[in-house]
């Protein structure tokens, strides 16, 4: 490395005697393949290529920040680096990804150059993964995000540019050229190996934001499990809606004449373990995720409670309604099961929300629908009955 001021930074990070945490991000940092580009298109930026994690820096606009806040530009980097934001991006929209990621980890960094993008930012609480705050950003909040970069750099381009672009104090788009599905793998190895090493180094002292992270890499699986269901959802039936928005294809001249818009809708049925053992507070978590589904499927689906036996069976969209739980028995989730192949109630995906303290023993006739399990308490896991099931847990 040539630079001395950015190397000053890095180990004023790691040997920082005021705060330990910052130690371990310099940690991070080193263990990173550092180039040192004035051309790169950013302050800084993190990818994943040659089994390492690539952090880039363009000198020119790095030095132009006092030393604290080039430190929290490197713990910046580390952690989009220690939350595998890389490979969480997957197929997401990149441009809301790349907001939500940043009110992710900003909220646990000190000195960060003004404009930085936060949840309060995003109108959203506190201490919530980046998939979160993807989910939520409205299209109003992400064109703010991206004119307040371009009210703040235009001295870099002359002239204002789309409102498609977003950079804010480090630039994302090395995260493309990094991921594929070999890859993803790959740095999600790489970044635990990294997270071990840099806790070797700074002598045990794990930072509370990297305790949280930790627990998202150890995860059973990193796929949330609404992206299973849209996957699930785009083999499901389809039918044709009414919308202005699209042609009429016989009268294209017509524009009084609605077109037709092309709708996936599955079957979804969802099972509410309601016995003894799961908490009002347990059954709440899930149902906020049903609320999610109905949310993204725009329709309405089928709510079982179960105990031992079927106890309520509601048709809701969430939108005017407040679930009331209805029995409080022993877990036991096939007597809905056979609840909908008795009464022939149309299913395509069956989604439980459960503690996970039950076993299969009892089911008779296994679902040959897509199963997914939502399961309460984190501590349990269960021995998936079919190939076609998966559990997740809700955090
Ligand atoms: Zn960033």
């Amino acid at each position: 490395m040539k630079n001395k001021q950015i190397e000053k930074a890095i180990l004023n990070l790691i040997s920082d005697p005021y705060d330990k945490d910052n130690c371990f991000y310099g940690h991070i940092i080193a263990q990173c393949e550092i180039h040192i580009d004035d051309t790169f298109d950013g302050i800084a930026g993190v990818g994943y290529w040659n089994d390492m994690f690539q952090l880039y820096i363009n000198p020119d606009l790095f030095t132009i920040f006092t030393l604290k806040e080039q430190k929290a530009i490197l713990i910046h980097e580390a952690m989009h680096i220690i939350f595998n934001h890389i490979s969480r991006q997957s197929d997401k929209v990149h441009l809301q990804w790349n907001i939500a990621t940043d009110a992710a980890i900003n909220q646990f960094i000190d000195n960060l150059p003004e404009g930085s993008i936060y949840p309060e930012t995003l109108g959203k609480e506190k201490d919530k993964y980046a998939e979160y705050y993807y989910e939520y950003i409205d299209i109003n909040i992400i064109k703010r995000c991206c004119k307040s970069k371009i009210s703040t750099n235009t001295c870099c381009s002359g002239k204002l540019q789309d409102d498609e672009i977003y950079s804010n104090i480090d630039s994302h788009t090395l995260w493309d050229k990094s991921s594929n599905d070999k890859n993803d793998n790959f740095s999600k190895q790489a970044c635990q190996s990294m997270i071990d090493k840099a806790i070797e180094k700074s002598i045990g002292n794990i930072p509370t934001p990297v305790q949280k992270a930790l627990k998202l890499l150890n995860k059973d699986s990193q796929v949330p499990w609404q992206k299973i269901l849209k996957r699930i959802m785009g083999n499901s039936k389809k039918y044709f809606e009414p919308s202005y928005k699209k042609v009429n294809r016989r009268f294209p001249n017509r524009i009084d004449l609605p077109g037709k818009k092309a709708i996936f809708i599955p079957t979804l049925v969802c099972i509410v373990d309601v016995s003894g053992s799961m908490s009002n507070k347990e059954i709440l978590k899930g149902i906020i995720e049903i609320q999610q589904i109905c949310k993204l499927t725009n329709h309405k689906l089928v709510v079982i409670q179960v105990d031992t036996e079927v106890q309520d069976i509601t048709t809701t969209d969430f939108k005017n309604h407040k679930f009331t739980r209805n029995g409080c028995g022993g877990t036991e989730l096939y007597p809905a099961v056979d609840y909908i192949n008795k009464n022939k109630i149309d299913n395509d995906i069956l989604v439980f929300i459960t503690d996970g303290h039950f076993g299969f023993y009892s089911w008779l006739k296994m679902p040959k629908v897509p199963m997914l399990f939502l399961i309460t308490d984190k501590n349990c896991k269960i021995n998936l009955p079919t190939k076609r099931s998966y559990q997740f847990v809700l955090e």
